[in-house]
């Protein structure tokens, strides 16, 4: 179990939820932010910041939101669109600071 950020994030991405994180864990791509899955404590501070409710917990994501789920593990698991290297667990998105980049689906993804 662990807290995942679905559709209603897309295009709105207002980081309030990265101000919130205890361990600094919410990673922001292009379009939209990413839970990473490994790095979140299940503390639950994240999810009424969020102006637009995007966020929940993976086993209670909307119907119709499930990919999401997959999208926010996948961010991290895999190389994103134009890079050779997954991101893996960094440890920290303050350092790595602003990624710049969506997973396929998210950067193709209409609401
Ligand atoms: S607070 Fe909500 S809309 Fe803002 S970045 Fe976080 S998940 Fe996205
Ligand atoms: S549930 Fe807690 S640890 Fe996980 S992303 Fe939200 S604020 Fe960070």
């Amino acid at each position: 179990m662990t807290f995942v950020i679905g559709a209603a994030c897309v295009d709105v991405m207002d980081r309030a939820c990265v101000e919130e994180c205890p361990v600094d864990c919410i990673y922001t791509g292009d379009r939209m932010a990413y839970i990473q899955p490994a790095e979140c404590v299940d503390c639950g501070a994240c999810e009424p910041v969020c102006p637009v409710e995007a966020i929940h917990l993976d086993s209670e994501i909307p119907a119709g939101q499930e990919q999401f789920v997959a999208e926010n593990a996948r961010f991290f698991a895999e190389p994103l669109p134009g890079r050779d290297a997954a991101l893996g667990s960094p440890g920290g998105a303050a350092a790595v600071g602003e990624i710049g980049a969506d997973t396929a689906f998210v950067a193709a993804y209409r609401s």
